[in-house]
């Protein structure tokens, strides 16, 4: 028997809801778990208001990807980000590789 499948049981807590729930709302669980987490919210109110919340915010953030950023603002913000965070983005390499490959 796996041990995954021990873990989990036949219950989950509302911790373990909170901590899965963005990964259930986008279906990258397993089966047996997107099972669990769907019969905690049919019978806990707090998780089901949550996972209601969530998908109401997955959904707008995904109504927002179909308005392409303006380019130059994209950029400017994956900068900002990439600095403030210390982090790298593909699309936005240091800025001088980047004039580099504008201008070729
Ligand atoms: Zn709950």
């Amino acid at each position: 028997m796996r041990k995954e499948q021990k873990i989990i049981a036949k219950t989950i807590t509302c911790k373990k809801v909170e901590e899965l729930i963005s990964d259930y709302l986008d279906h990258e669980l397993a089966a047996e778990l997107n099972e669990l987490i769907e019969k905690h919210i049919s019978h806990c109110s707090v998780c089901s208001r949550l996972a209601y919340d969530l998908q109401l915010i997955l959904n707008s953030a995904h109504e927002l990807k179909d308005v392409p950023m303006p380019e130059g603002v994209r950029i400017r913000l994956h900068q900002t980000l990439a600095a403030k965070l210390n982090i790298t983005f593909a699309d936005v390499p240091a800025t001088t590789a980047m004039a580099k490959t504008t201008l070729v």
